[in-house]
């Protein structure tokens, strides 16, 4: 099982290129079955006899899946015909879709990316700390240093005055080993956590550009992981919040000045098609009709049967999905919004890298 940003590219690129509907994609919560059933009826009841017969050799092998695993929060991209199982684990409730297209759908698993960021917690006190790099909600690796300091000094032993220099020096090489730990572990998007005044001695610490990667500082027992892992949650999400209000004044303030903007839905999906979006902004829920040819890989918005580059007869397809899959596969970082003012500039927008 993957996490939710580990599989995206690769779903994003694969599709079937005959223009037929082989794969489906199930968002599933692990709890309501009848869902999976009555979804399974309506599909059967619509799809072409090749396409059916895959589907339901497909559907075999996800319900098999499903009965094997009894997982919850769950997605499973599969196609029999393309011989492909892909099954992706989220760290919340996901809401039940079951759609069957040419190709993965996957907006719900980038909206949950891009809910999710990838970041890092360090949760220390002056000789324990624990490094932990979170992706997509779920702990991807995890650090513990610990250092040997005593504590008190036996009567008779050294002067107070001697013992506590020794025990600065030895609490400042520990909390060293941590800095040179998280230098190799974090860039950016980092929470300091943790009782007392270590954290603080250990942000003083840290190079200039980690130290403005530190979004936060949290005053926490050592014991108190669950209480910080759903702190530093809400912390993301405040953070993911004021960086959409800014990259959408970026995009507005570009499109005064005929700068690296990009807006509306058949100019980004140029360019995010042409790889020269680097952060894509969609309005959440906004769904367009639209056209698609996955054996050259067109798409467009509005009704079109055959493909104007290639002749094939098209897909129908969400405009918006499309947008997404054509900025995934290129490397761009895709961001959901439900401000006001993504609609006022056309649903759709973006930052080129170029122009
Ligand atoms: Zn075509």
């Amino acid at each position: 099982m993957k996490a939710c940003n580990e599989s995206l590219k690769d779903l994003a690129i694969i599709h079937d290129e005959e223009n037929m509907d082989t794969f489906v994609s199930l968002y599933f919560d692990g709890r309501d079955e009848h869902f999976i059933r009555n979804r399974e009826k309506a599909v059967e009841s619509v799809l072409n006899r090749e396409e059916l017969e895959t589907f339901m050799k497909t559907m075999e092998k996800i319900k098999t899946y499903l009965e094997g695993h009894k997982p919850s929060d769950i997605a499973v991209f599969a196609s029999d015909k393309h011989d492909y199982f892909e099954v992706v684990s989220f760290p919340a409730e996901v809401e039940n879709a079951l759609v069957v297209d040419t190709a993965p759908y996957i907006r719900p698993l980038a909206e949950f990316a891009d809910e999710w960021q990838a970041y890092t917690l360090v949760l220390l006190n002056s000789n324990h700390a624990k490094i932990f790099t979170f992706s997509c909600g779920e702990i991807t690796e995890e650090e513990e240093l610990s250092a040997h300091i005593k504590n008190r000094h036996k009567k008779g032993g050294m002067s107070q005055a001697r013992f506590q220099r020794l025990r600065k020096g030895s609490i400042h090489a520990f909390l060293k080993d941590v800095v040179e730990e998280l230098t190799r572990t974090a860039e950016k998007d980092i929470i300091l956590a943790g009782p007392g005044e270590a954290k603080k001695t250990f942000y003083e610490m840290l190079p200039k550009n980690l130290q403005e990667g530190v979004l936060s500082v949290v005053d926490v027992d050592m014991g108190g992981e669950r209480e910080i892992f759903e702190e530093s949650h809400e912390i993301m999400a405040e953070r993911e919040k004021e960086e959409r209000i800014e990259l959408l004044e970026v995009i507005k303030k570009d499109i005064l000045t005929n700068g690296l903007a990009v807006y509306g839905i058949p100019a980004t999906l140029n360019a995010a098609k042409n790889g020269q979006v680097e952060v894509l902004l969609v309005e959440k829920d906004y769904k367009q009709r639209g056209w698609k040819c996955e054996h050259c890989q067109s798409a467009g918005d509005g009704i079109l049967a055959s493909c104007p580059v290639c002749g094939k007869e098209t897909a129908e397809a969400d405009i918006v999905e499309e947008l997404v899959r054509f900025a995934e596969e290129t490397d761009s970082l895709v961001e959901f919004t439900s401000n006001e003012d993504i609609k006022r500039i056309g649903h759709v927008a973006g930052l080129l890298r170029y122009k």
